[in-house]
């Protein structure tokens, strides 16, 4: 029986979150979680620190990541477990992610700078990590005084919307999918109704996510709608698929806090039965 919350969805400083791997396990631990899975945004880079840090502590490590794929100009989520992290696909794929991340965000700061006081290096000074995007241009504005927190750089000049924001290179979520599923590893899909109900991908294109290998849905998350939450269980329950809930804990970088969606022990055994790439960790 686990001894705590599960939460699968979390990242540190190798991509957006404010903690280091380390920090991010003792900051798990802390909420007194069973399970935690580590997700950075297109990188395993934080996978043997995260391991290292869980030595002795009897917390259960999954390694995972959030792949960004794209679903016609949508960006969609996808988080994978448990896959070979020297699977070449992978590897070439997301190598190839986190170069271009690296040219689009200083794209973006190139013309954000055209208007505001901020420059490519304050924007290098807030990423140490693997795998770079908004929330670290979102640290600089911040530390240039120029908004006052990630949220309202994100609500404002880095939205959608905002005047400077660009795409990013990324496979398609059926690519992104498959890929996962040939990597060993299970591929649930992160947040995927937070544009509501209708927003929700259709009948058909969930027979071809599931067909490319798509083990779950991450049902619990705050981002999600409830309307869209229920159309979600509808479908996970027409295409018998595993239904998750997690944080997507970024450390001080986001509200989210850990454990405030948590997914149940069954669904992650049945996860975890669909993986041949490596095994949980619990030291
Ligand atoms: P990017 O992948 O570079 O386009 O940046 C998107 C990432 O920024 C998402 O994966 C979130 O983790 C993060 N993000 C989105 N909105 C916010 C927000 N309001 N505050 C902090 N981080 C955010
Ligand atoms: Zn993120
Ligand atoms: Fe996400
Ligand atoms: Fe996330």
């Amino acid at each position: 029986m686990p001894r705590g919350p599960i939460d699968l969805h979390t990242h540190s400083s190798v991509s957006d979150g404010t903690e280091t791997p380390t920090q991010l396990i003792r900051a798990a631990l802390e909420a007194g979680l069973d399970t935690v899975a580590i997700t950075d945004h297109d990188s395993t880079a934080g996978w043997d620190e995260a391991l290292t840090a869980a030595q002795g502590t009897g917390i259960q490590i999954i390694r995972g990541m959030e792949l960004s794929t794209r679903y016609e100009w949508r960006s969609v989520h996808v988080l994978g477990y448990l896959f070979d992290p020297n699977d070449g696909e992978l590897v070439a794929e997301t190598a190839h992610i986190r170069a271009d991340r690296l040219g689009r965000a200083e794209r973006m700061v190139t013309n954000i700078a055209r208007d505001y006081d901020v420059s490519w290096d304050d924007v290098l000074a807030q990423s140490g990590g693997d795998s770079i995007g908004r929330p670290h241009i979102a640290d600089a504005l911040v530390a240039r005084g120029i908004v006052r927190t990630r949220s309202e750089a994100f609500a404002s000049i880095l939205h959608f919307t905002g005047g400077y924001y660009l795409p990013h290179e990324a496979p398609t979520v059926l690519d992104g999918v498959r890929m996962i599923t040939e990597g060993g590893g299970a591929a649930v899909l992160a947040h995927p109704a937070t544009r509501g109900r209708e927003a929700v991908v259709d009948d058909r294109g969930m027979a071809a996510l599931v067909e490319a290998g798509l083990v779950g849905l991450e049902v619990g998350h705050r981002e999600n709608t409830p309307d869209g939450r229920a159309r979600l269980l509808e479908l996970a329950a027409q295409f018998d698929l595993v239904v998750t809930g997690s944080s997507d804990y970024h450390g001080e970088g986001k509200p989210n806090r850990l454990a405030e969606n948590t997914t149940e022990p069954e669904a992650l055994e049945r996860l975890i039965a669909r993986t041949s790439g490596v095994r949980p960790v619990r030291a």
